[in-house]
């Protein structure tokens, strides 16, 4: 699972001339500057990174994939634990020390049965499942699963059907304008662009009064209305069925029962009665095949007109259906595994770089995960032939295997929190890969597939640079590909300036989220996508990665290596090429859109926040370019570069309020959280409170923000000023 915002594609029309003029720019020279390296270390960083790119191997990426994709591979599942103990003994064989399995004691969730059938006004038994292919035996798999949800509530009902589109919030409303009442009813809602995590459509549903939900793929969304289906196509075929969770962990992440804490082997745990995270209506996901016989035999009022699918029928409100819904799950606690290795630091071990990726898929993970996971495989191959050649990064890389994430990013969660003491003095960054390839190649136009990295503001600038030494799989730099698609994407003319080609937003569903939202360390989220219809679901495998996703595997390389590349720069750079300029002026940005898209009450002064955000920003920039400065000049001694490392480390720390933003106390970054629909949220508790009209709680918010932003200016000042102060 990972959040994404899903473009609808536009093709422009490209010039010939114009994709030669592109193709012009090359890769960066080795003379280039680094930023964050003095110019003999960014020589010699050239030179290793050139070295680390010509190992990774499509060829070799393929067979990771394969491996990995071979089976249904769910968390708490046999094979899936079998993957921790290979994934091990790879990384071992690999070279990487200290390989450990962390076992956490997890309450799992998992399906004993489930029935759905219609009553009224005709028969008809779902089939909740998928359609084989001969094109793909994969699909015979006996071992794939059913149609369910993760944490849905256990439950025999009966009740009438309404429906309710995408099944938010302003949705219900609609309905009750026409008077129709959702109470007591079975609720049948689409999975809704944009993008609306499944979890909150379920609270909004327990919320609305509904006995159950019932959530369906329209075709409109992820079928043919996209384009061709598999296994012709990326898009998703008739019976598709979109599993995941519902989990309610927008407000806690991790196993619903140890909020806070980890699921160490002993741990108390709560009952899941006293858990803000467990759903209490049953619920499950359904192809349009099997909400199809639904949705036609309504017979009340026809639905609005931007609620009509791409069904060739009238999608009406209520009226006639009746279904029987049985679920049966087994709520159990259940081990799971984090495999964790590193390669230890030469000079300054203490300080670490973490790199992660989830392993448990809801069946086969052809794109989610197991595209990031062999990435992943080849990024550890190389850098243990490094370490086999006498190279190790200055400081230590450690790289985890995560378990659950597709539950409620359990793995990471408990991990995150089991050493938060440790990570909140050691961790520099983390760097996640969930899908490294969420895209169709095959339908992707000569651009090739979007990059649609992620990443705090303060790293932006970072990745960009390094963008510029990766070539992407059609033949540019991986910068001029970025610029390329980003541009395609946004229907703009030109391609975006640099401070707007990385995503700064952060929202959640995927493993970065402890690390940034309760540590405060910095994180970067990396991936292509695309063309992809088969989230999810049973046709998500090997098939579609080999024919529609990325036949090469190039994609696949392309992302091991600028995610090798931004590890290798953030363990050997001699200052942390952090650039609070560049934040700040995303911080700005984010205030802005917040203003604009609210109406602020005039008991809400906005202004003071306006200036700290401005010093913060001015300090920021003055900073980086005294780094530069010095840096250009030559090699300052190793307790300078120290003391101002560890101020650098502490700005993302001081975004931390140990209250938590209002309502959810785990989440205490300040300036960034997520909304219930894992969409994005800057300055959560300022933002959540103007949306609200809680003037009272927007200004002690603001008041909040203004205090961070002066301790963090002030951090910046005496930081430059004692880097200025004496040379050596
Ligand atoms: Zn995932």
């Amino acid at each position: 699972m990972r959040f994404f915002l899903r473009h609808f594609l536009v093709f422009l029309a490209f010039t010939v001339a114009g994709m030669l003029s592109a193709q012009q720019k090359q890769a960066e020279s080795p003379g280039t500057p680094i930023f964050g390296f003095t110019p003999q270390h960014g020589f010699a960083e050239h030179e290793l990174e050139t070295t680390f790119q010509a190992i990774p191997s499509p060829e070799q990426a393929r067979e990771w994939h394969r491996v990995f994709t071979a089976e249904p591979h769910p968390a708490a599942s046999d094979r899936n634990n079998q993957l921790a103990d290979f994934v091990a003994d790879a990384w071992r064989k690999q070279g990487w020390e200290d390989v450990t399995l962390r076992r956490y004691d997890v309450l799992h969730s998992r399906p004993r049965s489930v029935f759905l059938e219609m009553t009224a006004p005709v028969s008809y038994i779902a089939s909740l499942r998928e359609d084989p292919y001969d094109a793909d035996p994969d699909t015979k798999s006996p071992a794939v699963s059913s149609a369910y949800f993760g944490y849905s509530a256990s439950g025999d009902v009966t009740a009438d059907v309404v429906y309710a589109h995408s099944g938010n919030p302003e949705d219900y409303e609609l309905l009750r304008k026409n008077g129709i009442s959702v109470q007591g009813k079975i609720v049948l809602v689409r999975y809704s662009n944009p993008y609306s995590y499944r979890g909150f459509k379920a609270l909004t549903a327990e919320r609305e009064g509904a006995a159950a939900l019932l959530i369906y793929s329209d075709p409109a969304e992820d079928g043919f209305t996209r384009g061709k289906v598999f296994p012709d196509g990326p898009w998703g075929p008739e019976s598709h069925i979109q599993r995941g969770a519902i989990t309610y962990d927008y407000i806690v992440p991790g196993d619903p029962t140890t909020p806070g804490w980890a699921s160490v082997p002993g741990a108390k745990h709560i009952t899941p009665e006293e858990a803000r995270s467990l759903p209490k209506i049953p619920a499950l996901p359904l192809s349009w095949h099997d909400a199809k016989p639904l949705l036609e035999n309504m017979n009340g009022p026809q639905a609005p007109k931007d609620w009509q699918g791409a069904l060739p029928i009238t999608y009406r409100m209520t009226g006639a259906v009746k279904v029987h819904l049985k679920i049966d799950m087994d709520t159990s606690i259940q081990p799971y595994t984090v495999v964790e290795a590193r390669i230890r630091g030469s000079e300054l071990p203490d300080e670490w770089v973490l790199l992660g990726n989830h392993r448990d898929a809801w069946v086969f993970g052809g794109v989610d995960p197991s595209s990031g996971t062999a990435s992943m495989m080849e990024l550890t191959r190389a850098f243990g032939e490094l370490k086999q050649r006498g190279i190790r990064p200055r400081r230590t890389v450690v790289v985890c295997s995560w378990d659950g994430e597709e539950y409620a990013l359990t793995g990471s969660t408990e991990w995150g929190e089991q050493f938060s003491d440790e990570l909140k003095q050691k961790l520099v960054a983390y760097l996640n890969v969930d899908e490294s390839v969420a895209g169709a190649a095959t339908t992707a136009g000569p651009e090739g597939l979007g990059f649609e990295p992620s990443a705090v503001a303060s790293l932006g600038p970072m990745l960009v640079e390094a963008s510029k030494d990766v070539r992407a799989p059609s033949g540019k730099s991986l910068y001029e590909a970025w610029r390329a698609t980003s541009m395609r994407e946004s229907k703009a003319r030109v391609p975006p300036p640099d401070a707007e080609l990385v995503e700064t937003r952060i929202g959640s569903g995927s493993d970065h989220t402890v690390f940034l939202n309760h540590l405060g360390r910095p994180v970067i989220n990396l991936g292509f996508g695309g063309d992809y219809g088969v989230y999810h679901s049973m046709y998500d495998d090997h098939y579609w990665m080999e024919h529609i996703g990325d036949p090469t595997f190039e994609y696949h390389i392309a992302l091991t290596r600028i995610w090798g590349l931004v590890a290798l720069r953030l363990a050997n750079a001699d200052l942390l090429p952090f650039d609070f300029g560049a934040n700040g002026a995303a911080l700005e940005q984010f205030l802005r859109e917040l203003e604009q898209q609210n109406k602020i009450d005039r008991r809400l002064h906005l202004k003071k926040l306006h200036a700290r955000v401005a010093q913060f920003e001015r300090e920021g920039n003055l900073l980086r370019s005294a780094m530069v400065r010095a840096l250009a000049q030559g090699e300052p001694s190793a307790e300078k570069l120290q003391r101002l490392n560890t101020q650098l480390f502490q700005v993302e720390s001081n975004w931390l309020d140990p209250d938590g933003i209002p309502g959810r106390p785990w989440f205490q970054h300040l300036l960034y959280s997520s909304r219930y629909t894992y969409a994005h949220l800057e300055f959560p508790g300022l933002t959540e409170a103007v949306e609200k009209g809680d003037w009272k709680l927007a200004a002690q918010q603001a008041s909040r923000l203004e205090s961070a932003f002066a301790k963090n200016t002030q951090l910046l000042h005496s930081a430059r000023t004692s880097w200025e102060k004496k040379h050596k």
